[in-house]
């Protein structure tokens, strides 16, 4: 499997493969990217950066607080969608606990004025 490591903006490119149940990743320049590419091919996760709407209208941003799994992030996403938080929410607040992952929350990254 061939992918662009994506943890710094290098973007080395990686070689990753299977032998009998030993995984080999090429092509790393750095340790991040060796765990990167057996992350990848073995259960890749992604953190999720959303909108969610407000109660008066305006929008807030949110995120995960650490990466959920890669296949789970599209559910996710339209899950944020069906979200409305308060208007006096804040930065820091949880919007959900265990969001997606164990220990993962959905948290308030920013609010316009
Ligand atoms: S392998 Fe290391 S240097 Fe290369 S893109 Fe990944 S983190 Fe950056």
């Amino acid at each position: 499997m061939n992918m662009i490591c994506i943890m710094c903006p290098m973007g080395c490119p990686l070689t990753v493969e299977e032998n009998n149940g030993v995984i080999t990743v090429q092509g790393h320049t750095c340790p991040r990217g060796k765990k990167y590419g057996e992350q990848e091919f073995t259960a890749p996760v992604r953190v999720l950066t959303t909108l969610v709407k407000r109660a008066d209208g305006g929008m807030a941003s949110a995120k995960t607080s650490g990466p959920i799994p890669k296949d789970k992030v599209r559910e996710a996403a339209e899950c944020v969608g069906k979200i409305v938080v308060s208007a006096d929410v804040k930065i820091g607040d949880i919007i959900e606990e265990n969001f997606y992952a164990d220990g993962v929350n959905l948290v308030i990254t920013g609010v316009a004025q």
